[in-house]
């Protein structure tokens, strides 16, 4: 028989041609597939598996040292159907020339140890082209035992490869995967999962296979939550969400876990992939970066970011309320010194130190921040006025100005505040905060140790005159007045002998306004007669029925405005009010400033005489600020002198402070008067004055100007301080 190909292998065509003819021509090979009765159904059955499975056999008998191939076989090689029996160095001549010397090798060892035969080699195709092929085998026994040669299949590598490969591929990156992965079947029973799901869960490989993944549940979701999960399942073959799971040690734990239904060719659920990842870490490291990113690692505290973050939310807040925020800004005095020579070390410590402070007098009240250095930034909401704004600055100042005991020694510190106002210092956090800045330059400028508001003259920024004006007459009107009271200290008696009213505005849109705000406008306008009228009456009917109420024999002052002053009058009106109030003359005591009185001297001391005639007390007010010469003071009839405020505040630590103060009390007590020192703050401050014969103190030190109902509790408590009503 002819042959019709090229004679394949590596160069001997003309051996190969011989043998192949010998061997395989002599039999009449049919087609493939050919179910015929000559080659038996059996043979025709064989065939086509063969081709269905590309899958040819072979079968090396050794005696004979032929190769028997079959249909398959033949086309993988890509020989004509006589080549079905050839020579084994006929196949071997066809095995690409590189890989020969294996091929042998491995047989050899198959043959003498009897294992199973795995070879995959390259075989040169009859064009010359190159093609990859798997033989699986065994050895092939006679009935005695005795080797009798190899079979096996022959199958194209490159397709097993790649099915093999792909395998491979997949349950490498299966197992690689960071993610915890678990397969289970239709019926949720876990088939396999992977490395990382046993790092994450802490369970083994077999105590995870053939249960239900509920058996990590947590018990922090509820039945509907699974519920519905199962839903997404079923109706969008797929779920993403977070579920809480436990860890074998107990620990539960967030993942982040994406459920796939996989369907099988029929449309039936055949597994569920779930693909997870642990949160917890990453949650750990997201809740470190926050507080990195949003916190000041030395004190804890918020940092400038967060500040601002917090400020805006509150100005949106207040700005929908129509309220009022405020920005405090804090700075130690003289920080710098104590860093230079002390050394870090102590800084970090004072600077923890005035943290704890700040954060223990703002409380709940507000937030505390530290943007940096040695400055402290304060926000206040919910309802804070003017009032209370600085009210809670003069107390973060004097806390800060208490010394620090460290490494054995005391340190002195010291600070300024500016405070920023919302709306009126600034529409928006930034310029609200840099306004704060700006006052609290000023306040360090002043030579520290104070605050300062960014905008004193509230009223002014806020409105027209014209306004402001209407705003006031409303307020009359509408009650928006109220008085506070602050008490008068005896010293040598350590009793409570009277108190100042205090008036304060209490507007709806702005808060709480001090007198300095509206007193002058109220003059300026002639509303301070009606006001005047209204804050008489009231204190004087309040201080009454607190006397009746057996709170002591009390003597409450009241501040006259020049205006007041200058009627045709004034004792008519307060014969009047003291009429209707029944408050005894003696108990009632005017407060005038030296401007009131030096204006109109000639015609105020007959007024004043006409005042002290009714029984009624006088007092100098802010004296040292005016320009009251010593004649004069002789002239007036008074009952006392209250030293100015602004002569205290460094009392202890400015000797010419120290010297006028000094010098009023030995005026008014050479006049016949008594000495009142206003402003008193500090413990030191009160122990001066006493040393230096002053008759009473009124101050922060015993007790900011407080509304009625709260000055009664105080003067409940007077007892428990040493101080007692007289
Ligand atoms: P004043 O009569 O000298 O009142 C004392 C001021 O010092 C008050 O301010 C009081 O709150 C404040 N003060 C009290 N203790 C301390 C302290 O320890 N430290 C500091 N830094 N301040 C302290 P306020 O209430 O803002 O009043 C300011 C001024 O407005 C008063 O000065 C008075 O001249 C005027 N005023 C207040 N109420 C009335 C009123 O009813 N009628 C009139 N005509 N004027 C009033
Ligand atoms: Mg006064
Ligand atoms: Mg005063």
């Amino acid at each position: 028989m002819a042959h019709p190909t090229p004679p394949p292998g590596n160069g001997h065509p003309a051996q190969l041609l011989t043998l192949a003819t010998l061997a395989g021509g002599k039999k009449n090979i049919p087609s493939p597939g050919a179910f015929t009765p000559e080659t038996g159904w059996l043979q025709g059955a064989l065939e086509s598996l063969e081709r269905q499975t590309r899958m040819g056999s072979f079968l090396w008998h050794i005696p004979t040292n032929m190769v028997d191939l079959t249909p398959q076989s033949l086309r993988l090689f890509g020989l004509p159907p006589q080549y079905r029996q050839v020579p084994f160095s006929q196949y071997l001549s066809q095995v690409y020339l590189p890989d020969q010397a294996r091929v042998l090798d491995t047989i050899h060892q198959v043959i003498a140890s009897k294992v199973p035969l795995k070879l995959v080699h390259r075989i040169v195709m009859p064009g010359g082209a190159i093609k990859t092929i798997l033989l699986r085998g065994e050895v092939a026994l006679d009935h005695q035992g005795k080797t009798l040669g190899l079979s096996g299949i022959i199958q194209d590598a490159e397709e097993w490869l790649r099915t093999e490969g792909k395998l491979k591929l997949w349950e490498k990156a299966f197992q690689s995967c960071k993610e915890g992965i678990l397969v289970t079947d239709a019926r949720s029973i876990i088939l396999d999962v992977n490395t990382a799901f046993l790092w994450i869960t802490g369970y083994t490989r077999e105590e995870a296979l053939g249960k239900n993944p509920s058996f990590m549940k947590s018990g922090l979701h509820d039945k509907d939550f699974y519920r519905r999960m199962w839903q997404s399942i079923q109706t969008h073959d797929g779920w993403s969400g977070e579920i809480w799971d436990r860890k074998k040690n107990g620990e539960v734990f967030p993942k982040w876990i994406n459920i796939q239904a996989i369907r099988d060719i029929t449309g039936e659920v055949s597994n569920y992939i779930a693909v997870f990842s642990d949160l917890s870490k990453a949650r750990e490291a997201e809740k470190q970066l926050m507080f990195l990113s949003q916190f000041d690692q030395l004190t804890k505290l918020p940092n400038r970011a967060l500040f601002m973050e917090r400020l805006r939310d509150a100005i949106r807040r207040v700005g929908d309320s129509q309220k009022m925020a405020a920005v405090l800004a804090v700075d130690l005095d003289d920080f710098k010194e104590v860093t230079e020579v002390m050394g870090h070390d102590t800084g970090d410590a004072v600077l923890m130190e005035a943290a704890k402070r700040v954060q223990a007098v703002v409380g709940d009240k507000g937030l505390v921040s530290r943007p940096g250095g040695d400055e402290f930034l304060v926000l206040l909401e919910d309802g804070v006025t003017v009032d209370s704004a600085t009210g809670l600055a003069q107390k973060v100042i004097g806390e800060l100005s208490r010394p620090v005991f460290l490494g054995g020694r005391d340190i002195q510190m010291g600070a300024s505040a500016g405070i920023g106002m919302f709306p009126f210092d600034g529409e928006d956090e930034s310029s609200l905060l840099s306004h704060a800045d700006a006052a609290l330059a000023q306040a360090k400028r002043e030579g520290g140790g104070v605050f300062r508001l960014y905008a004193p003259e509230l009223m002014n920024r806020v409105t027209q005159r014209k306004e402001q004006v209407a705003l006031l007459r409303r307020a009359l009107a509408n009650q928006e007045f109220e008085l506070h009271y602050q008490p008068k200290l005896d010293l040598k008696s350590k009793g409570i002998t009277g108190m100042e009213v205090l008036v304060r505005w209490n507007n709806p849109e702005f808060g709480l306004i001090g007198p300095d705000q509206f007193i002058p406008l109220a003059e300026e306008t002639g509303l301070i007669m009606p006001l005047g009228e209204w804050i008489l009456s009231t204190a004087c009917a309040q201080v009454e029925s607190w006397r009746q109420g057996g709170m002591g024999s009390l003597r409450v002052a009241v501040n006259m405005s020049s205006r007041q002053f200058e009627t045709l009058d004034p004792t008519d009106i307060v014969r009047r009010v003291l009429r209707e109030t029944a408050l005894p003359p003696e108990a009632l005591e005017l407060e005038l400033t030296e401007s009131v009185v030096m204006s109109n001297a000639k015609r105020n001391v007959a007024t004043m005489n006409g005042f002290r005639r009714m029984g009624i007390h006088l007092s100098m007010d802010d004296f040292g600020t005016g320009y009251s010469s010593l004649s004069y003071l002789k002239k007036f009839p008074l009952n006392s002198l209250k030293i100015d405020k602004s002569f205290v505040t460094d009392i202890d630590s400015n000797p010419d402070d120290l010297a006028i103060a000094e010098t009023i009390i030995a005026i008014g007590h050479t006049l016949n008067l008594k000495v009142v020192a206003e402003g008193v703050e500090k413990q030191e401050q009160l122990e001066l004055l006493e040393s230096k014969g002053c008759d009473s103190v009124q101050g922060y030190l015993v007790s900011h100007p407080l509304p009625p109902e709260r000055f009664e509790t105080w003067m409940a408590d007077m007892n428990g301080k040493g101080w007692r009503v007289k």
